[in-house]
């Protein structure tokens, strides 16, 4: 398919689901695209997308990016989740061992160089993983952050169609979601942690405050480069 075709397509498919729910966009996806993958963190609001899929189709691949800084918490959750909604088809990612001796051999490139660590640890292993994909699914949602006001459900990148099918879900509509399902919150969402990345680059919030102003905060960098 050309670029405008896929551009097209796009289009068309925002048009098409723009009033759909998440449960028929993601059926509707699980059949149109014959190599896709979700993306999850297993960060703090991940059980409700990850329980969809498991509605949909529990041997679909879930990719996950161990960057090597990830909180033993989320490790223990990602195992408890793929346990609770009986998910097969879970596959970790590392950072490359050549970047990682070239650029931070000794872990601590996070503390000069945040987008280079980013980097190494996240954007090229997810690449990696989408060597063979043509269409991935993302957690995203507009009311995150206002660096995610607008995101579309389908939108094209590099030449892959991403998905966001909770894009237009608020924070009470997935609340209510994880209630209903008895999904099981991450560890640290208790501890004050409402958005949960890499160890060093996760600090808890104040009530009330930007769910994402714990990431990177004091720096100027909202997003870690795979989005
Ligand atoms: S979030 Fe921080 S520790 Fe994780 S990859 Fe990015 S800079 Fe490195």
């Amino acid at each position: 398919m050309t670029y405008l075709e896929q551009v097209q397509k796009v289009q068309k498919l925002n048009e098409e689901f723009k009033n759909a729910d998440s449960l028929t966009l993601l059926k509707y996806v699980n059949e149109e695209f014959k190599s896709l993958a979700l993306v999850s963190s297993f960060g703090a609001e991940s059980a409700i997308l990850l329980h969809l899929i498991s509605r949909v189709n529990p041997e679909l691949p879930v990719f996950f990016m161990d960057t090597g800084k990830i909180f033993s918490q989320t490790l223990d959750y990602k195992k408890t989740l793929e346990k609770q909604l009986k998910l097969t088809n879970i596959q970790i990612f590392h950072p490359d061992e050549a970047q990682l001796s070239l650029h931070d051999p000794k872990g601590i490139k996070h503390k000069t160089d945040t987008n280079l660590c980013c980097y190494i640890r996240k954007v090229e292993p997810l690449a990696r993983a989408l060597k063979n994909i043509s269409a991935w699914i993302s957690g995203r949602k507009r009311f995150q952050a206002a660096s995610r006001a607008d995101i579309p459900l389908f939108e094209l990148e590099n030449m892959k169609i991403k998905i966001n099918p909770l894009a237009n879900s608020s924070a009470e509509e997935l609340s209510e979601y994880a209630a209903l399902h008895e999904l099981p919150e991450h560890p640290l969402l208790k501890e004050g942690y409402p958005s949960i990345g890499c160890i060093p680059c996760t600090s808890p919030v104040k009530k009330g405050d930007n769910p994402r102003s714990g990431r990177w905060a004091g720096l100027d960098k909202t997003e870690c480069g795979i989005h």
